[in-house]
């Protein structure tokens, strides 16, 4: 099926109305800076406040926040990382071109997340840091990671991409390990215009480096002109002619930054898509509700479901459809054509070709590879879709599950007994 789709996938994934154009407009008429003024400070404050960090620092993307976490890392050659493979390419994209050594560690069959058993195993004397994400929303198992972690002195930096709105025994996402980094991406759970993002941690330090990093890593303070760099004797000339004209003109640069600030416009559309945070996400979970109910009548169909005291944010949802091959297809097709837009995300990323011409193959991932080749399947879930777009995704949901059945059923009568899904060996090859 091509162009509208009854319930399509998020083009957004928030909703904005009229305290966000009227706070917009206001900006826009009162003449002052758009890129320094006091709500990008504003926007922070309140982050850090909800995420429970000492920091949150704005950046122009998940994507530059990942950038700069890693910046922090410090990593040396020959040192280690552990990654998640089930997650969006930016989450592992700043160490494509780092002379160090990505491992990737499979996933946990419920919630995607990485699994810590796996882990475990991973880590050795060289490993400096864990990137994770909590996928689609439901946090990783963070208490058993970060305690693997802090025993071996690594970092943990969590990709809360998905997980703006999400608890974890009462914490925050963004809190759990050492560096939170969070998208505004117009996809995302919250959009600050359609580009932004933040870094949250606990660290003075990091606090200081960051601010430098994202406006070209300037000292932040003037150079008095008796001192360098405009005391060099070349310059001596044209300091007599007028110096005190130049003497709070020069700021001092240390060493190639970026500009990645966040501006005044997306900031006061942030802080009110704050407000508007919480009621978004409860939105996202009865409609996961509701798709939960349908597949549960399913036998062959499956949804994972966090433990007590975690919360799912929802960003994504996912369930799970086994049977022999083309059952995954006919749930897919038979979704499609009743007008429901259906996505697989993501692709394992050891088997995309940049990691692959870096040495990484099929059957690392097992787990990984077998859910996204065989079973998985992303479903609508946002705060855009109405009571009657939900009505009819869940009844496109218990109707194409029916048609995944009959696959299932065929197979069977065929061939006189239960059947199962391709070997490992089979979905490798299907990678190439
Ligand atoms: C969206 C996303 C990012 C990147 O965020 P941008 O703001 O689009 O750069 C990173 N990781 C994950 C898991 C994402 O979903």
């Amino acid at each position: 099926m091509h162009g509208a789709y009854k319930v399509p996938y998020a083009s957004r994934g928030s909703i904005l109305g009229a305290t966000e154009a009227t706070a917009l407009g206001q900006l826009l008429e009162s003449g002052e800076s758009l890129s320094m003024g006091t709500w990008r400070e504003r926007f922070e404050r309140r982050f850090s406040e909800y995420a429970g960090t000492r920091y949150a620092l704005s950046v122009t993307s998940g994507t530059v926040a990942l950038e700069l976490a890693v910046h922090l890392l410090d990593l040396a050659p020959g040192d280690e990382v552990v990654v998640t493979p089930q997650t969006f390419q930016a989450t592992v994209q700043p160490l494509l071109d780092r002379q160090v050594r990505v491992r990737f560690c499979d996933i946990d069959r419920e919630s995607l997340n990485m699994d810590p058993a796996v882990l475990k195993g991973l880590i050795n004397d060289r490993t400096r840091a864990i990137l994770l994400v909590h996928y689609g929303g439901w946090p990783a198992e963070m208490d058993e990671i970060v305690t693997m972690a802090r025993e071996r002195g690594i970092l943990v930096v969590e990709d809360c991409a998905h997980a703006l709105g999400a608890r974890y025994d009462g914490r925050r996402p963004g809190s759990l390990g050492d560096i939170g980094c969070f998208s505004f991406h117009s996809s995302k759970n919250i959009t600050t215009l359609g580009e932004g993002g933040m870094l949250t941690f606990d660290r003075d330090d990091w606090a200081e480096r960051i601010d430098r990093l994202r406006s070209n890593e300037v000292d932040g303070v003037f150079v008095d002109g008796s001192a360098s760099p405009l005391d060099a004797p070349e310059l001596l000339p044209w300091m007599k002619y007028s110096s005190s004209v130049y003497r709070d003109a020069c700021l001092g640069v240390r060493r190639s930054g970026t500009n990645a600030t966040l501006s005044e416009a997306a900031c006061v559309v942030g802080l009110h898509q704050l407000d508007r945070l919480e009621s978004l996400v409860e939105r996202r979970r009865a409609i996961a509700a509701r798709l939960n109910a349908v597949v549960d009548r399913h036998p062959h169909a499956r949804a994972g479901r966090p433990r007590p005291g975690v919360h799912h944010a929802q960003h994504l949802y996912t369930c799970f459809v086994s049977g022999p091959r083309g059952t995954r297809e006919a749930l897919v097709r038979g979704l499609d054509a009743r007008g429901v837009e259906v996505q697989l995300r993501y692709f394992p990323l050891h088997l995309l070709p940049e990691w692959r011409s870096r040495g990484h193959e099929p059957g690392e991932c097992p787990v990984a590879e077998e859910l996204w080749f065989t079973e998985h399947v992303n479903l609508p879930c946002h705060p855009g879709l109405s009571d009657e777009q939900v009505d009819h995704l869940a009844d496109a949901l218990d109707a194409a599950l029916e048609d995944a059945r009959a696959v299932i059923e065929n197979a069977e009568s065929r061939t006189g007994s239960r059947t199962t899904v391709p070997s490992m060996k089979e979905t490798s090859h299907a990678a190439h």
